[in-house]
């Protein structure tokens, strides 16, 4: 029994590791060793409830968690002393969350959002038992403000929620908050929310320049980020930070925990909150700048070599995502490629080289020529 054991999870080991290269198409980091944090494996970590306010249970990393937060209320320009989060299960969570806080703030709000929005949306929205109109998407991506403004203007009566993109996750467009803003301003849009669904390049959008707007200076309210897209963990996880005065309507406290319970989960990972901590700290922000910089160099490596034997390749500005036709099924699988109806993608997350991609472009042409079985 106990070497059948060993059999098993030497195998499944043996598949990971040689499936994890030919990850081209999901937005995952791989570049971490965080082998200093396996110690903390030992023990039954979890942050049970709410991250600043300590709980009667102290097996925990909420000091950590805390300084996550604190770092990236200062990266997303929050108010000083207006800012709160959490560290979520991942940026569907951090969705989820902050149209909960939206609800509460305008519990007959209609939520407006793009076509190109991730699935997961749609199901935190029939959750939440939140009407919701769906706004036509630009060719890149991103949303069609005129579709939007529209919209909006037959509806004035009703406080407005915009669940905005950055990042889209088909072709990493970038909705512009800062537009949405000038929305509200000519409707005379009083009441009015913006949750910022930052899943993919929430990460890396404030180290991109020109800067785009997204961030509590822009006017979002509340922001959500997968951590281990551009950050890297080995278990999936997120952040979500939101206005400090929007969650403090929400909140309600427990006995049995001595905190409050202002998260979506009870329990909550506190090994996850370590990965984080640990690439934040040892990166800083000049590091997390740089590792910006090196993808999107990568990318513009990727972009070029892909119109060589696909001219009609293409990417948005400043993103890490490169679009291709999507091509047939055997080298969808045998690249994990993330597909769409028409278009496929491969994305130049941290830890992709260069030689995968000139191995992928390198299939590409062999599939274009009808010959990819030849390859392996
Ligand atoms: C990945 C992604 C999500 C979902 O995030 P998870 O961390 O997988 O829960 C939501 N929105 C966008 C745009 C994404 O790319």
């Amino acid at each position: 029994m106990t070497s059948n054991t060993s059999q098993v999870l030497k195998d499944l080991l043996d598949e990971i590791s040689s499936r994890s290269p030919m990850t081209m198409g999901y937005p995952v980091s791989k570049d971490f060793d965080y082998s200093e944090l396996l110690p903390f494996l030992e023990y039954p970590l979890n942050n049970v409830g709410d991250p600043f306010i300590p709980s009667t249970y102290a097996v925990g990393s909420r000091e950590l968690e805390k300084q996550v937060i604190e770092f990236l209320a200062r990266l997303f320009r929050a108010k000083e002393d207006n800012w709160w989060g959490y560290v979520t299960n991942g940026g569907s969570e951090g969705n989820l969350y902050g149209l909960y806080l939206a609800r509460e703030l305008y519990p007959k709000a209609i939520v407006y959002y793009s076509e190109a929005t991730h699935y997961s949306v749609q199901k935190n929205l029939h959750l939440l038992n939140m009407p919701n109109i769906a706004i036509r998407s630009q060719a890149s991506g991103e949303i069609d403000y005129d579709d939007l403004e529209k919209t909006i203007s037959i509806n004035r009566q009703v406080p407005v929620i915009i669940l905005a993109n950055i990042g889209t996750t088909m072709t990493e467009a970038r909705d512009d908050v800062a537009k949405m803003k000038t929305i509200f301003k000519h409707l005379a849009i009083q009441h009015h929310y913006i949750h910022v669904d930052g899943a993919l390049s929430g990460g890396y959008a404030a180290f991109l320049e020109p800067r785009p707007a997204f961030d509590f200076e822009d006017g979002a309210d509340s922001i959500a980020v997968s951590g281990h897209k551009f950050f890297g963990s080995p278990i999936p996880c997120g952040m979500v930070i939101a206005k400090k005065s929007h969650r403090d309507r929400i909140a309600s406290s427990v006995d049995y925990i001595g905190s409050l319970d202002t998260t979506i989960s009870g329990s909550r990972n506190g090994h996850t909150p370590l990965f984080l901590w640990y690439t934040i700290s040892k990166l800083g922000m000049e590091g997390l700048r740089q590792r910006t910089m090196d993808c999107l160099d990568v990318a513009e490596y990727a972009e070029f070599i892909l119109k060589q034997a696909e001219p009609q390749a293409w990417r948005n500005p400043d993103t890490l995502t490169v679009n291709i036709p999507k091509p047939g099924e055997e080298l969808i699988k045998k690249w994990q490629l993330a597909s769409g109806k028409e278009w496929a993608h491969i994305i130049c997350m941290p830890g992709m080289q260069k030689a995968q991609i000139d191995a992928f472009v390198k299939d590409l042409e062999l599939h274009k020529a009808g010959q990819l079985a030849l390859a392996h």
